[in-house]
């Protein structure tokens, strides 16, 4: 396996002294495989976190097997919670990552317990489980295995290619219960990908991403997000954007405008202001109120998106499988159709908790569901 050569069991980091601001802390690596990447190995106490019931999002637990993430987006709204172990949101966010090393134990005796109500469990909405780390730790396989086994739904949100690794093991894991898969992405622009999105695949492998996975017979939800006012915006971007998910065989498409949280509005308006100085005023009128574009520029961009969409067969009228596109402001917001498990009919594969993906979505309310990416 491409992969196999940056397994743990198979490499000798160097020992660094560790940081104190860590919990569970048990080392600190620097492995040649991830130049310029430090590894903080904790142990977690727990693995599922609950979500808050009145966050209005559409699962009740998530899980997080690293916190950081080498995909280093400008724009990553989790910046922020690394302020929480006293590192940086900036270069230490991209580069200090923390691994949960025995997080598939914790989570199969969390499973276990007679507690357990078998709800849907997302992955994806803090950073990515599916970044560089996991070419080297190989959690997901323990996690997607941990879950499918306790017959309990779950959902994966990422940008990473290495989600190509285990998209056997998710199809097996899709005979068991329902399973959701999304991919976001929206820079089509491979120079403005590269300054903003500088560690992530680029978007031309998440489109073969999509298409793997489509191939696989899984469902695949695509965010289209961020769209950038005055840079991603345009009419010729949306339309080779969605043209191109389209045909990868994305079963949905949801468009999501930017939106700056404090942490990654820092960064992100840092680098505004260097590399598009011309757009700071256009981005303080839109973001000068909040971390949300006001719901002109929403409407706006709903209806650019909304011909395009009809055009490449990915509109709600439609019909077919892909549907569940819009623009979050309108009455289309939705999470793409495939990025939720979908509830099953047959009783025994029915769980509790697996709510209907689109009448979920459609439930969801706006501001958090933006959290997710
Ligand atoms: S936006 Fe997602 S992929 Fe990008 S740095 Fe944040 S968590 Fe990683």
């Amino acid at each position: 396996m491409r992969w196999d050569a940056q397994r743990l069991d198979l490499d000798d980091g160097t020992t660094l002294p560790g940081m104190p601001s860590v919990r569970g802390l048990l080392r600190s690596v620097e492995v040649p495989e991830f130049p310029g990447l430090t590894f903080h190995e904790v142990r977690a106490k727990s693995a599922l976190n609950a979500v808050p019931a009145d966050s209005g999002m559409p699962f009740g637990h998530t899980i997080n097997p690293y916190r950081g993430c080498s995909h280093a987006c400008a724009y990553c709204f989790a910046r922020g919670t690394h302020q929480w172990l006293e590192l940086d949101t900036g270069r230490d966010f991209d580069t200090q990552i923390v691994v949960k090393t025995n997080l598939v134990d914790v989570l199969r005796r969390e499973l276990a317990r007679p507690s357990w109500k078998r709800e849907h469990v997302a992955l994806g909405t803090n950073t990515d489980p599916y970044q560089r780390a996991e070419g080297r730790y190989r959690l997901m396989p323990g996690v997607i295995g941990a879950l499918a086994g306790s017959g309990t739904p779950f959902s994966i949100l990422t940008k990473g290619t290495l989600l190509r690794r285990d998209v056997p093991l998710l199809a097996a894991a899709a005979r068991d219960v329902p399973v959701g898969l999304g991919v976001s992405m929206a820079i089509w622009d491979e120079e403005l990908h590269a300054a903003l999105e500088p560690g992530a695949p680029s978007p031309r492998a998440r489109l073969d991403l999509v298409r793997a996975v489509a191939d696989a017979g899984l469902p695949c939800g695509v965010f289209l997000a961020p769209v950038l006012p005055g840079l991603t915006d345009h009419r010729a971007h949306l339309d080779a954007a969605i043209g191109a998910i389209a045909a990868a065989g994305a079963t949905g498409v949801t468009v999501v405008p930017l939106h700056l949280r404090p942490g990654a509005r820092e960064w992100f308006t840092a680098w505004l202001q260097r590399e598009h100085p011309q757009l700071v005023p256009r981005y303080r009128q839109l973001y000068g109120r909040g971390a949300y574009v006001p719901a002109e520029y929403r409407r706006w961009l709903a209806d650019r998106v909304a011909p395009l969409l009809a055009a490449h067969r990915l509109d709600r009228q439609a019909g077919g499988e892909a549907r569940g596109a819009g623009v979050p402001g309108d009455d289309e917001a939705a999470f793409p159709a495939g990025s939720l498990p979908e509830r099953r009919e047959d009783p025994a594969a029915g769980l509790p908790g697996a709510a209907p993906a689109r009448a979920v979505a459609e439930a969801a309310d706006l501001p958090e569901q933006l959290t997710l990416l």
